[in-house]
């Protein structure tokens, strides 16, 4: 998958969420922080592959992510596994732990925003021919469908002209479904 269909599978779950489940309160700042915590989390799986969008939007990402990437053991293993969540998880609470003192944001929410979007990139590389080693370090890959020769090739033409214009249907159809809630969490939730 593309850093921009990453991108947009984040952003469709957090809608997702957003309209089913019931959610508090935030500060302006805290659903903005949120929001790109969101996309961050998209991305960060591919923190093993130093090529990837998320080390190309950083300056002198592409060298650091060679340095670093060799370091996660190669592209689509820890971090892309169940193992890779829970350590994405524990690390996160750390750094915003770290941050609280100058980041005057509501912790528990930035966490989840990036969880949803770092799970929905596990997700969405499922569907890809390369599949998921979501048990690592058991060395299979798990795939939908679970025949590889059936899934799609990373930014091929299934990908861009049906993953991505699907995402955004589903996206628009959330929000339409579901308006009123939309409309209450932006105009009475975010103070
Ligand atoms: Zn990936």
């Amino acid at each position: 998958m593309t850093g921009r269909t990453h991108d947009l599978a984040a952003f469709t779950a957090l809608t997702y969420v957003i309209v089913t489940q019931p959610i508090g309160d935030m500060s302006l700042g805290t659903a903005l922080v949120a929001f790109t915590a969101n996309m961050i989390g998209g991305l960060a799986p591919d923190i093993d592959q130093s090529t990837s969008s998320l080390w190309r939007r950083i300056r002198g990402g592409t060298i650091l992510g060679k340095l670093i990437s060799p370091l996660i053991g190669g592209h689509r293993l820890l971090s892309h596994s169940i193992i890779g969540v829970i350590m994405a998880g524990f690390i996160l609470e750390v750094l915003l732990n770290v941050a609280g003192s100058v980041l005057i944001v509501d912790h528990e929410v930035v966490w989840w925003a990036f969880m949803i979007g770092f799970v929905s990139h596990l997700i969405m590389d499922s569907f890809t021919r390369e599949g998921v080693p979501w048990l690592f370090p058991i060395p299979i890959s798990f795939g939908i469908p679970p025949l590889s020769f059936l899934r799609m090739k990373t930014g091929g033409l299934v990908e861009k002209s049906f993953v991505f214009p699907a995402l955004l249907f589903i996206n628009g159809y959330l929000i339409y479904m579901n308006y009123n809630t939309f409309l209450d969490f932006i105009k009475n939730h975010i103070k």
